[in-house]
């Protein structure tokens, strides 16, 4: 069984220039700063809602506060009817000492309501205050990101340089006809054209080979190439 080498390392090369075209590209579409901003936005939006759900409560609180106001106002009317002398009927003024207790405890209750809604707006009001500094920390992020990003593809654009000026010399070193066949394997193979043979096992299939045709690949002479994916081998 013969073949280059080298055809390993051209496929090394290879393997890195895919990654790195596939990463330039994500970089220049923007990818990791769409995705900053994506994350921004849904705290923005959680932080919307909380904000929504404090007015809410804000109303539901003026309205038992203007409630508990008409009731005591209500409730102190009634009272004074009491003393000032109008109704002297004592039936009639039972029924109003009756009136005032049921007001005065209609009154409590929405106290009671108030309470209950000024402290589930303070456990709101808590979150949305967390919720605030989380989405300004992520605007803040996507600043970082977009920086970063461009670090990123310069590094990208630079190593990609080096990688392909690597792999024109290695490829101008191997024989055509090998070449030829690794670039139509590349194609059809998902980018891998050539692969290591470790222990009996194609690197590119991952498939065992059986001993028959480990042996015959031993003394044919011809580009070997494995039973399973057709990948050319390299022991
Ligand atoms: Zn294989």
């Amino acid at each position: 069984m013969r073949v280059d080498p080298r055809l390993l390392d051209l496929q090394e090369q290879d393997s890195a220039i895919d990654r790195l075209e596939a990463r330039r590209a994500a970089l220049e579409r923007g990818e990791p700063v769409m995705e900053a901003r994506r994350a921004a936005d849904e705290a923005e939006r959680a932080l919307g809602e909380l904000r929504l759900g404090l007015d809410e409560l804000d109303r539901e609180a003026s309205r038992l506060e203007h409630e508990i106001d008409s009731i005591g106002r209500k409730a102190a009317d009634e009272e004074a009817r009491l003393y000032d002398g109008s109704v002297a009927n004592a039936r009639e003024l039972d029924a109003i000492r009756r009136e005032v207790e049921n007001l005065r405890g209609r009154a409590a209750a929405r106290e009671d309501e108030l309470l209950a809604v000024m402290e589930r707006r303070e456990a709101i009001e808590r979150d949305a205050l967390a919720a605030e500094a989380r989405a300004a920390e992520l605007r803040g992020e996507v600043d970082r990101v977009r920086g970063d990003a461009e670090r990123e593809l310069a590094a990208v654009l630079e190593e990609l340089r080096a990688r392909t000026r690597a792999r024109e010399a290695l490829a101008e070193a191997i024989d055509a006809e090998l070449l030829d066949l690794y670039e139509r394997l590349r194609r059809q193979k998902k980018g891998v054209g050539a692969a290591a043979l470790v222990d009996g096992v194609c690197q590119g299939c991952h498939e065992q080979l059986s001993a028959v045709e480990l042996d015959r690949l031993k003394r044919g002479d011809g580009i070997p190439r494995c039973e399973h994916c057709r990948r050319i081998l390299v022991p």
